[in-house]
């Protein structure tokens, strides 16, 4: 096709060879698909999921979360959801948080919470086709999808079924030393999937007392890792015992993402550009 940049995230042309995507049921139709990557497990992807889309929902969004950690799943906990997903024939209902954010996680099936998930990739990604699919999602702003950690099988199935309008990256400070980063957003680049940024966690940790910075995992290396990759900075979270407190109490809305608001109206205006530039 003419004009062709390679990106099929960002055309609407039925070519051949283009990647065929899960498809929405009619009733529903979501504006951004945001994925929240890392290079590995407990760096804090479900609470960056869990608060951006707090922050994204403050501002008046409507915003919806997939919990795709279908192994790891902590997204109803952090939100104090419980209650099952209900459904009829052909369509599956989300929870709601307190705030009204739409909840879908695997957790939300399970008869106790902290039974395991063992199944094999091809059957975990098939859970997510059901998520995307078959959920009531109706009209979404944003829907942030929680992606399992790493670049396994299941990432990759996201990535290719999904039409993600691109992935904010979580790393802990030592990650980026490590470049465990690098390979999540080398494997992005290899789906031609769009790293709208990159977010260093547990970055530093502020005294309670006499409010000078710690930084226990040393200086931060945000700034030089996005250089060398060429990414976005998004910013930098602290160790804050309150966010852990808060996730443990299912009260994560209550945290305060003040601090997100920039964050929130910067990726905003980076994805309305890209749909502005999809209509040209
Ligand atoms: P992941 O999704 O990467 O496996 P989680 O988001 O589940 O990681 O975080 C792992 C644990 O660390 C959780 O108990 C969470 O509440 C806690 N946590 C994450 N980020 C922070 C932070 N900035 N400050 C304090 N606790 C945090």
């Amino acid at each position: 096709m003419a004009g062709c940049d390679h990106n099929c995230n960002t055309c609407g042309s039925k070519c051949e060879g283009a990647p065929k995507y899960f498809k929405l049921n009619e009733a529903s139709h979501i504006k951004h698909i945001v994925g929240v990557v890392s290079g590995k497990g407990g760096v804090g992807k479900s609470a960056t999921t869990a608060l951006l889309a707090t922050a994204f929902n403050k501002q008046g969004y409507k915003v919806g979360i997939l919990d795709a950690d279908i192994t790891g799943p902590s997204i109803p906990k952090s939100f104090g959801v419980k209650d099952g997903l209900k459904g009829s024939k052909s369509i599956m209902y989300p929870q709601f948080s307190k705030n009204g954010i739409k909840l879908v996680s695997i957790n939300l099936l399970l008869q106790h919470e902290d039974d395991p998930v063992l199944w094999r990739g091809p059957v975990v990604g098939s859970a997510i086709k059901q998520f995307y699919e078959d959920v009531l999602w109706e009209d979404l702003d944003y829907l942030f999808i929680d992606m399992p950690p790493g670049t396994g099988d299941v990432a990759l199935t996201i990535f290719q079924s999904v039409p993600l309008d691109g992935v904010v990256i979580v790393s802990t400070p030592q990650d980026l030393v490590a470049m465990i980063v690098g390979k999540a957003l080398k494997m992005a680049n290899m789906m031609n999937i769009s790293v709208l940024g990159l977010v260093e966690n547990m970055s530093y940790i502020k005294c309670p007392n006499c409010d000078t910075i710690l930084e226990p995992f040393g200086p931060s290396k945000l700034d030089e890792v996005a250089k060398l990759y060429n990414i976005t900075p998004l910013g930098k979270m602290p160790i804050d015992p309150k966010l852990a407190t808060l996730v443990d109490q299912g009260e994560i809305e209550q945290y305060d993402t003040s601090f997100l608001n920039e964050l929130v109206t910067s990726l905003n205006n980076t994805l309305e550009h890209k749909i502005k530039l999809k209509r040209l």
